[in-house]
């Protein structure tokens, strides 16, 4: 069995800011990859999910933890989940205020408590009760970005957007999302972000909803990014790891599940990592951009992939079992 970790930043539009950032993000995300195998050598699967994204969240490059989107009153809102493949189980959090560490709090959930779904004010009573790190204030490029939103909306370019996809769609990015499989063969995933600019309060994506955003059994890993409502209403994650357990590698279940929801839905909508117990890796999207990076024994590679017309682009490993 092969020890590999999957880790993507996010699916979404190829931003001016994006542009600006491409090298620091690409450098980070090395770094954390270098990180998350030294966890996956030592200590398996689940705490190099865990480690991968918790630095992420740390590093506020990106829209999950210190560096999480606003949304419509100008606060942050927390989702995330980890999952571990090899017991089905699972732990996450919604809308959690006050507390940068999602993940933490989404782990701590799955192992200390006889839940698996915590939200709101009781997602922040039980951060609070273990002692998580309180969130001070968004960061200044958020507000300045939520500023520039919210005026847009003002002068009349309605950003309401629960209908309105084509606004949506310049509107979500760089969540964070790590799936990994180790030498014993189990599989873990983990996923964590700030939601989607200008949400309503109270609002949860995919990224916590269990075969929605995110999934790992004993055959397969799984977690999305992109607009939560269409991953969703999909059950993106679920399907992919159906295909893989009914004998697919995990580039093919991953591409043919990005073709369907895109023939249902569109393109621009979203974007997967994907990873299968023999170890082929699957990336597939249909937005201009996803980040993505991935270690093996190996190699080491992290990538801001481009997509100029949103069309639907994959790239599979295979490993050679
Ligand atoms: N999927 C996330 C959500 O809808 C956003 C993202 O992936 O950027 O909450």
């Amino acid at each position: 069995m092969k020890n590999i970790i999957v880790i993507h930043g996010g699916a979404g539009r190829y931003s001016a800011r994006l542009k600006k950032d491409e090298n620091r993000i690409t450098k980070f995300i090395e770094e954390v990859l270098k990180l998350g195998w030294e966890e996956l050598i030592n200590f398996g699967s689940l705490e190099a999910v865990y480690k991968v994204v918790s630095k992420m969240e740390e590093s506020g490059l990106f829209n999950a933890g210190k560096g999480a989107v606003l949304n419509i009153g100008g606060e942050v809102e927390l989702d995330a989940a980890i999952m571990d493949g090899s017991k089905e189980d699972f732990g996450a959090i919604g809308s959690l205020k006050g507390y940068w560490n999602a993940i933490k709090l989404a782990r701590i959930v799955m192992e200390k408590t006889d839940h698996v779904f915590i939200v709101g004010n009781g997602a922040a009573k039980l951060a609070e009760y273990t002692g998580l790190e309180k969130f001070k204030e968004p960061l200044k490029k958020r507000v300045k970005q939520y500023n520039e939103l919210k005026n847009k909306m003002l002068k009349g370019e309605s950003l309401f957007w629960n209908k309105n996809i084509n606004i949506l769609k310049n509107l979500y990015g760089d969540t964070i999302g790590a799936i990994a499989l180790d030498e014993k063969g189990h599989l873990a995933s983990a996923v964590s972000t700030g939601g989607i600019w200008l949400k309503l309060p109270g609002r949860v994506g995919d990224s916590s909803i269990v075969g929605a955003g995110f999934y790992a059994d004993n055959r397969g890993a799984c977690v999305a990014s992109g607009i939560g409502e269409i991953i969703a209403r999909f059950m993106l994650c679920n399907k992919i790891i159906k295909l893989i357990n009914d004998g697919l590698d995990a580039d093919e279940a991953a591409e043919k599940a990005i073709h369907k929801i895109t023939e249902k839905y569109g393109k621009g909508n979203c974007g997967v990592i994907a990873l299968d117990f023999h170890g082929n890796i699957g990336i597939s999207f249909n937005t201009e951009m996803f980040i993505v990076g991935y270690v093996t024994s190996e190699t080491l590679e992290s990538f801001i992939l481009k997509n100029s017309g949103a069309n639907i682009r994959s790239l599979g490993f295979k490993n050679n079992y």
